[in-house]
């Protein structure tokens, strides 16, 4: 994770110094957590000298959708949206990987909870990233204690800021008990995903993820690598509920998001995976994938949104 602060962000309808991209206590979401995020990439492609965002409007879509789910009025599109990032990127003139955070609140001063009637505000900041979890090569995981959030009461399928509250649950138990991350069942007792990514699984060479019916997040990331698995691995890929037992069986487990990229999980519970090493599946995964975000590979060009027309010199 990062400690550098960004210099700018998207606040108020203008790029402003980041100083200035401040809220009051008596803000809705601060009180209430009624907001949504997102988490986007911006890869530096050093060959190139080129930021490569990866999959922006796939991202903004879902921003948009899960605004939507709360019922916020944001008068927003995915185009402008990339637009907005792209003039604020410039303006951070970055030349490293990047982590980008669109958030939309509700701005209202506002005691009372509900998400009908406010106001409604859009603020974007960008800053520097490396990895999520340490151990991106050999993740030691345990299934967590608590359950994910169902549909019926907090969307998983959104980026909500409140529904947050049980990925930290999720994050700091794993942790504290000595794991770099946790697999957290549904309440049907099937699998979801990790605190802040989506999982597979792969058994006698077919692989296996919760279909979006388990109470997971619509990753981008979990869509890019099924896209790359069945059209250049040529895998099968099947989208079905998956038991724990499953998982103390498997030949392979990773995690995939935009933040955690693509880790490959080695232990679980401390029962190795297999033979407790990096599998071959999510070897060439993430070898492939890497090139993908980074601009490498012509095919999926489409994909990655670049920054700059003129580059930023080292020094700006
Ligand atoms: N699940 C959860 C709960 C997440 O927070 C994330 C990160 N956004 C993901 C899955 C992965 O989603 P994506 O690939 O779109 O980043």
């Amino acid at each position: 994770m990062s400690t550098s602060r960004p210099k700018y962000a998207y606040f108020g309808g203008d790029i402003v110094p980041f100083e200035e991209a401040n809220v009051s206590i008596l803000n809705h979401t601060f009180n209430y957590g009624t907001g949504v995020f997102g988490g986007i990439r911006g890869y530096w492609n050093e060959d190139e000298e080129q930021m490569f965002v990866f999959r922006p409007q796939d991202h903004f879509i879902r921003f948009l959708d899960s605004a939507r789910l709360l019922s916020f009025e944001v008068d927003e599109t995915p185009e402008h949206l990339i637009e907005v990032l792209m003039e604020l990127l410039r303006t951070e003139a970055w030349r490293e990987n990047v982590y980008i955070r669109p958030l939309a609140y509700i701005s209202s001063e506002r005691i009372g909870v509900r998400l009908h009637g406010l106001d409604y505000a859009v603020a974007i900041f960008s800053l520097p990233f490396g990895q999520y979890v340490s151990n991106e090569e050999g993740t030691a995981v345990t299934f967590s204690s608590w359950r994910r959030i169902d549909d019926t009461m907090i969307p998983a399928r959104g980026k909500i800021t409140g529904a947050y509250i049980n990925s930290a649950f999720i994050k700091t138990d794993a942790e504290r008990a000595g794991y770099d991350e946790a697999i957290v069942l549904n309440q049907d007792g099937h699998l979801a995903e990790g605190s802040a990514e989506n999982v597979f699984v792969v058994r006698k060479g077919v692989v296996y993820t919760p279909p979006v019916t388990a109470n997971i997040l619509e990753g981008i990331t979990r869509r890019t690598l099924m896209h790359l698995m069945r059209e250049e691995l040529k895998l099968e890929v099947v989208e079905r509920d998956i038991d724990r037992s499953e998982v103390y069986l498997a030949d392979e487990v990773f995690f995939c998001g935009t933040g955690v990229q693509i880790a490959a999980v080695t232990s679980v519970d401390r029962r190795p995976i297999a033979d407790g090493k990096m599998g071959p599946i999510v070897q060439d995964l993430r070898d492939l994938y890497f090139k993908v975000v980074t601009g490498r590979v012509d095919k999926y060009r489409h994909w990655n949104q670049p920054v700059y027309e003129q580059v930023p010199t080292k020094s700006s």
